[in-house]
């Protein structure tokens, strides 16, 4: 503060508008701070926010020099000349760093206003000061925030430029272009900033994608487009057809309106072209995979009666009804016959391989006998395994009475056939033996459909085996370990194909091990038979789709409310008193695994009903459901539920699942149908699902 001079007749003497103690008052209220000099610059007036600004009291500051108790950075000649312009009647404003009582400084906001008597000299000055510091700190706050959003919309444009997706900007209801990056000009091949859309691609017209863009423009909604063809020219002129995947997002400006929209637009020609190369190819493939299965079973009837001929006809040569033979027509001969027996049995075999893979394969469904099937199947290689010098042993006591359920002809035509593989790959001296058993627990890689229990049947050799890596393929059509083996022992490589397709089409399955150098078991699973099914005797594989009425709309029905469903079991588990350890268990896990598994068995009833009651057909569906079962029963093993726990889970599912998807179908189904029998098949596959489910659950406590 520079000095200042106010003389004394300056103070206010009288009272009420005009008194000194009215003026203080009112000069107080100021939220700056006003210190008044006299014209030698002695402090005669120190407001209250002097007070708080500069950390004086106004008792300990009147009276003294403005000076001694503000110093300012003012240098003697700067305040001489501000004094000058003072006396002339000016008034002054700056800005400079001041001091503190403390001693600390601030930046600081001066004006001072010279004092005039009536004669205009100067008899005092009045300086109002304020504290700019948190002025300057908002300002310099203020260039920051510029800074970085110049820096962001550096950073965003070098982003939008570098981007590998093709983007572009465009503006207005002409839709010029504004911005496009590098990406942009390749896939359109043309620089287009500055054009109108319609100028740049006039190509365009009437495809759509203009009538596209001016939606957007109008109404602010994006439009999506995927597989999109487009007509384009390229560099050349020439115009094709190319895809595209694309968005036009509206960007709205301040007032909410839309000027620009976003394109950001990529191509997915080649990708879609593959595709519907890779569709074609697959139809056209299943078409040939049947129309070869259509052929090859009708092939196989034709093929056989010649065949037959051939070898009646070298039959009765054999037997001399036209005439004696030499000895090396005899040979001959021979020779004809058992050529032509080879030839049957291949026909026969791709017959049946051709049968079962285009679905015309059918098997009675019938209780058989385990040890009578075996005893059969024994009886045709017996003469074989004399020849080969091979002991055969029958360990089947176990099984006496067991029964399975199956088409009693094609598991002895699967047994015969492991057993003939048995005696040809086992060198003379060596074992085969046939066991069987009842059991409820399968082996790992047994792919069984059903609840259990079932009937094992293991044909184990003492021979060559099977090296490790050719045990999965062994199963394919004509793959065999060793052609040269087999061209001398007889075989087609389809018996183990045909064979393995039987048993799961008789909801069994078959399984290989293996040790190569010691021999190997073959193991043939069954549904076994349970003691009285007098109402499932004699049902036929399959059965024909008017046999099932209601399958296909209770399956659809499932999976719709399958969701629904599983909340309201996690619901009622929780609730359940009988339930302790569901209280202890979280929803999620209450609530897992149900919506998939309840979806898996309504895609299973769908899949059956499509197929004609197919089983073979479910296999995959019944599959899945068998692992979550499994894996549910061992999760809640794991949650410490009890077996009781986990029997009940399944009653209340099966409390909530039944009327749930009757009242579906009762509301959705297009045709009223009776789904009775329907709801029936469904409950039993929720059993069938609980058995499994304990089981899982018992390994799993094994396991511990
Ligand atoms: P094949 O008519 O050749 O016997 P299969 O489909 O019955 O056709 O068997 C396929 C191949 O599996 C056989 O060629 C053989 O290499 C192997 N195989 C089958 N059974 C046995 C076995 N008991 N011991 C060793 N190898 C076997």
């Amino acid at each position: 503060m520079p000095e200042p001079h106010v003389p004394d007749s300056a103070a206010p003497a009288q009272a009420g508008p005009h008194s000194a103690a009215y003026l203080a008052q009112l000069l107080d209220a100021v939220e700056q701070a006003v210190i008044a000099t006299n014209a030698q610059g002695v402090i005669v007036f120190w407001n209250r926010c002097a007070e708080r600004l500069y950390g004086w009291r106004a008792d300990e500051v009147l009276g003294r020099d403005v000076v001694e108790v503000v110093p300012s950075e003012m240098s003697r000649e700067q305040a001489a000349d501000l004094m000058e312009r003072l006396r002339a009647g000016e008034r002054w404003q700056g800005e400079f760093s001041v001091r503190r009582r403390d001693g600390s400084r601030f930046h600081a906001w001066v004006a001072d206003v010279p004092v005039l008597d009536e004669a205009r000299r100067v008899v005092g000055i009045v300086g109002v000061s304020s504290d700019l510091t948190a002025h300057l700190e908002a300002q310099e706050a203020v260039a920051r925030a510029e800074n970085e959003t110049r820096r962001e919309r550096e950073r965003l444009w070098s982003v939008f430029r570098h981007s590998p997706a093709a983007m572009t900007l465009v503006r207005g209801p002409d839709l010029v272009f504004e911005l496009a990056n590098a990406a942009y000009v390749r896939l359109v091949q043309r620089e287009v900033v500055g054009r109108a859309l319609l100028d740049a691609f006039p190509e365009l017209a009437g495809q759509g994608i203009v009538e596209l863009l001016d939606d957007a423009y109008r109404t602010g909604r994006a439009q999506v487009g995927i597989e999109r063809k487009v007509r384009l020219a390229g560099r050349d002129g020439e115009v094709a057809d190319r895809v595209f995947d694309f968005t036009f997002q509206p960007l709205p400006e301040d007032d909410g309106r839309t000027e620009r929209i976003l394109l950001q637009v990529s191509e997915v020609t080649g990708q879609v072209h593959a595709r519907r190369g890779a569709e074609q190819a697959r139809t056209a493939a299943d078409d040939a995979n049947r129309a070869k299965s259509q052929f090859l079973a009708n092939m196989s009837h034709e093929l056989r009666t010649p065949i037959n001929a051939i070898t009646g006809y070298a039959e009765l040569l054999e037997l001399g009804i036209g005439g004696s033979l030499t000895a090396q027509q005899r040979h001959q001969v021979e020779r004809i016959r058992s050529s032509s027996q080879h030839l049957t049995t291949l026909v026969n075999e791709v017959l049946d391989l051709a049968k079962v893979e285009s679905g015309q394969m059918t098997a009675e469904r019938e209780p058989v006998s385990v040890s009578d099937v075996l005893a059969d199947a024994l009886a045709l290689v017996q003469p074989q395994s004399v020849r080969r010098g091979l002991r055969l042993s029958d360990r089947t006591a176990d099984a006496h009475d067991a029964a399975l359920v199956g088409d009693r002809d094609r598991v002895r035509q699967v047994l015969a056939n492991l057993l003939s593989n048995a005696v040809k790959f086992t060198d003379p001296g060596g074992r085969v033996s046939v066991c069987a058993s009842v059991t409820d627990e399968p082996d790992g890689d047994a792919r069984l459909p059903g609840r259990g229990p079932w009937v094992r049947m293991d044909v184990e050799d003492t021979g060559m085996g099977i090296p490790p890596e050719r045990l999965s393929t062994i199963f394919e059509p004509f793959v065999q370990v060793d052609a040269s083996y087999t061209r001398q022992a007889g075989g087609t490589g389809l018996g183990l194909t045909i064979s393995r397709r039987l048993a799961r089409l008789m909801e069994g399955d078959l399984t290989v091990r293996s040790t190569l150098g010691r021999g190997s078991c073959f193991t043939l699973w069954l549904p076994a038979a349970p003691e009285a099914e007098p109402g499932q005797a004699r049902r036929r594989w399959p059965r024909a789709p008017y046999e099932m009425p209601g399958l296909g709309e209770v399956g659809r029905a499932l999976t719709r409310v399958a969701e629904p469903v599983a909340e309201e079991l996690g619901r009622r588990l929780a609730d359940d008193p009988a339930l302790p350890s569901a209280s202890r268990t979280d929803r999620v896990q209450l609530q897992d695994h149900t919506t998939t598994f309840l979806v898996e068995i309504g895609l299973a009833m769908i899949t059956l009903d499509e197929a004609g009651g197919e089983p073979a057909l479910m296999r995959d569906g019944t599959e899945i459901q068998r692992v979550i079962s499994e894996r549910h029963g061992s999760q809640r093993a794991r949650l410490g539920w009890s077996e009781d726990e986990l029997r009940r889970e399944f009653g209340v599912l099966r409390d909530i699942v039944v009327p749930l998807v009757r009242d579906e179908v009762r509301e959705r189904a297009e045709v009223q149908v009776d789904v009775d029998v329907a709801l029936g098949v469904l409950e039993r596959l929720l059993q069938q699902a609980e058995v499994v489910s304990l089981r899982g659950y018992r390994h799993s406590r094994q396991r511990e």
